[in-house]
């Protein structure tokens, strides 16, 4: 779908959420996608993108920034603490931070390099064993120590469970962020982002819906 539809069914949720288009930031998840399908993206003005592995935009992004200025790259996907610091040299944001041996890797980093990437605080709101996220139970003492840390913490993320409603999750997001004084929502996928639009988010992760489907080998 052309990258103008996605920003023309953003526009119209948010209109209908009471909300402006500008309250939303797009990020094009650009894993996996082949070099040409991002770059045509990239023609088209668009800046903001999302990656979930550090090794994948080390190789791709650099290059990027060559020819293309003002590139806003967040990384969504989970962070090692080995991998902190090519994360703060290759990322202006980062969604996964939800454990405190990582957030304290990055405060560390941040008094370090003098800056720091803006960070979400992963919540595992399905409570899903596999998944990365700090519990829900457990995120609003997590979110008060990143805080202790000077953390600068921008939100809060969510990945809902496949199977399940995604708003019950949203909604859930929307209010641990909502008691801890947070404003930014990194929430809602290709399937579900007018739905994370109208519970809130500030940030959607939109990938295949722009960039086709992504083709694993
Ligand atoms: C891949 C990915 C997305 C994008 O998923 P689509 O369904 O292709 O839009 C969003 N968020 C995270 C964390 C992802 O890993």
């Amino acid at each position: 779908m052309p990258l103008s539809d996605i920003q023309d069914r953003i526009a119209k949720a948010c209109d209908e959420a009471g909300r402006t288009a500008d309250s939303v930031t797009l990020i094009a998840v650009s894993k996996v996608q082949p070099d040409a399908r991002v770059e045509a993206v990239l023609e088209q003005g668009h800046r903001c993108f999302g990656e979930n592995r550090v090794q994948e935009a080390a190789g791709k992004w650099p290059g990027f920034r060559e020819r293309f200025d003002g590139i806003d790259l967040h990384l969504i996907g989970p962070l090692q603490t080995n991998k902190a610091r090519q994360a703060f040299d290759l990322f202006e944001a980062i969604h996964s931070v939800d454990r405190p041996k990582l957030a304290k890797t990055i405060a560390r980093l941040a008094q370090e390099e003098g800056h720091c990437p803006d960070l979400f605080i992963q919540v595992n709101t399905g409570e899903e064993e596999q998944k990365a996220g700090v519990l829900p139970a457990d995120a609003d003492d997590f979110i008060a120590e990143c805080r202790r840390m000077d953390l600068p913490v921008a939100g809060l993320m969510c990945i809902p469970p496949v199977e399940e409603e995604p708003s019950l999750h949203f909604a859930l997001l929307g209010k641990i962020a909502q008691r801890n004084g947070l404003t930014g929502l990194s929430m809602g996928m290709s399937g579900d982002f007018e739905r994370a639009i109208a519970l809130g988010a500030t940030h959607v992760r939109v990938g295949s819906a722009i960039f086709g489907e992504r083709a694993y080998d």
